[in-house]
């Protein structure tokens, strides 16, 4: 059978059945990948932390053409996220962020910034950074990444430009100015439309650096619409996050 290794960090593991787990990893080459982890459902089994939310490690697979499923046959652990990620105030959006990308990457993605990126965005929330901006960059990114981010500068109908406020097009693939908006409701001011042009050149540790005064629950809110329309999914996550409240 084929054998190959991936760096990758581990967004969900969950148990298959009595013996087995299913985990999903954000690969660092090929995107996302599901795996059975044999006998990681016992309390005693080999793969010990390795497949806690967020671990970065170096998995060995193995799979067959005509199974859909990869199986892991051993990993090691490159570093640790348990602590930032399990704790009170971090848990929830750590959640959110592994859902939203696996219900929005596509299959056969192969854009290896995702995976930087939730590396980096993890790496800044240890230093302290702003969890919701951590998550409004990570959401820009998100979409950016998967080519369905609009032009924050530019009206998708007439051009106008630049823009101090506009609407989500109710497909979500621009933005209308105010003379071209008709019933959209999804409004987004001038400091959120400069927030995300301003996260094309900056790297998720310089969010800190980002002059914004006003909270970016409505601009989360806004790409989490995005993210569920485009991958055509509730994000069951999201009931727990202020955000949303
Ligand atoms: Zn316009």
């Amino acid at each position: 059978m084929p054998q190959a290794v991936a760096d990758a960090l581990v967004l969900a593991a969950a148990p298959l059945n009595e013996q087995d787990k299913l985990v999903t990893l954000l690969t660092a080459e090929q995107g996302l990948l599901k795996a059975v982890a044999p006998g990681a459902a016992r309390m005693k089994n080999r793969f010990g932390a390795l497949l806690e939310p967020f671990t970065d490690g170096e998995f060995h697979y193995y799979w067959r053409e005509d199974r859909e499923l990869a199986t892991l046959s051993k990993g090691e652990i490159r570093r640790s996220f348990f602590p930032v990620v399990s704790a009170a105030g971090n848990v929830f959006y750590f959640y959110f962020m592994g859902e939203a990308t696996l219900r929005l990457m596509q299959p056969g993605h192969r854009d290896t910034r995702v995976y930087r990126l939730l590396l980096a965005v993890l790496a800044a929330r240890e230093r302290g950074l702003a969890m919701d901006w951590l998550l409004a960059y990570y959401l820009v990114w998100l979409l950016r990444g998967e080519g369905v981010l609009f032009n924050p500068r530019r009206c998708s109908s007439c051009g106008a430009r630049p823009l101090e406020r506009a609407w989500l097009r109710s497909d979500f693939r621009g933005l209308l100015c105010p003379a071209c908006r008709r019933e959209e409701r999804l409004e987004l001011g001038g400091g959120e439309l400069e927030f995300i042009a301003w996260t094309a050149t900056r790297a998720p540790d310089q969010v800190g650096e980002w002059p914004g005064r006003f909270a970016p629950a409505a601009l989360v809110r806004a790409l989490a619409a995005m993210v569920e329309h485009h991958g055509e999914v509730t994000l069951q996550s999201r009931r727990y996050l202020p955000e949303f409240r």
